[in-house]
């Protein structure tokens, strides 16, 4: 099965600057912004900055393989769909640097293994906390079930809103991106694919994303 080529997560050659640095660039960018980096209020940014930064670009410490590997069990006979919707996230937008709101909805048909729930939650929290794209994080989600867990399908579903068009740009606020991959069954059987469809009930029903 022919996988996309994903972005490695960790480029080891790039060499980390130190946190004083990093800060020193939050300063450069507020006085870009126009304001004075001195004055009180804007005194602890920098710091606060960082430890934010520490938070929403976690991802890049864990290896998204290793999480589900961890606990697996063997299925007992079961062969439905395990789904799990409406995972919610934050992410960060590769081109702006600005967040992305959305919500994940998963879904496979075990092979012989299944994964507890709230690895599958941790899975999307690892790739949210990178520097994305949403089209990359959908195929590395649903990259990453199949390589690890080798169901007889994957798919993945994922709304967003971007905020570097909601809030500046184009001005669209009440736009939602939709993005799919469908692997295994779900790409082929379109029954197994439309009973996951419904089951995840998309906002925009109509516009069921085609698959990827
Ligand atoms: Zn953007």
């Amino acid at each position: 099965m022919p996988r996309k080529a994903e972005a490695p997560a960790l480029a080891p050659s790039i060499e980390r600057p130190s946190r004083a640095e990093a800060e020193d660039a939050v300063r450069t960018l507020i006085r870009w912004a126009g304001d004075n980096p001195m004055r009180e209020g804007l005194a602890g940014t920098p710091d606060r900055v960082i430890r934010a930064y520490e938070e929403w670009f976690a991802g890049y410490e864990e290896d998204p393989e290793d999480l589900l590997k961890r606990t697996f069990e063997e299925v007992g006979g079961y062969d439905e769909i395990v789904l799990l919707r409406d995972i919610r996230f934050t992410s960060h937008c590769e081109h702006h640097m600005a967040p992305i709101f959305g919500r994940a909805h998963i879904g496979y048909l075990p092979r012989n293994r299944v994964v507890g729930l709230s690895k599958l939650a941790r899975l999307v929290e690892v790739y949210a906390k990178r520097l994305q794209i949403q089209e990359r994080m959908t195929a590395e989600i649903a990259n990453t079930i199949e390589r690890v867990l080798n169901p007889h399908g994957v798919a993945v579903v994922i709304e967003g809103t971007h905020t570097c068009m909601t809030t500046r740009g184009v001005h669209k606020s009440q736009a939602t991106m939709v993005t799919s991959r469908m692997l295994g069954v779900f790409r082929d059987n379109p029954e197994t694919r439309q009973e996951f469809l419904s089951a995840i009930d998309l906002r925009g029903a109509r516009g069921v994303p085609a698959t990827s």
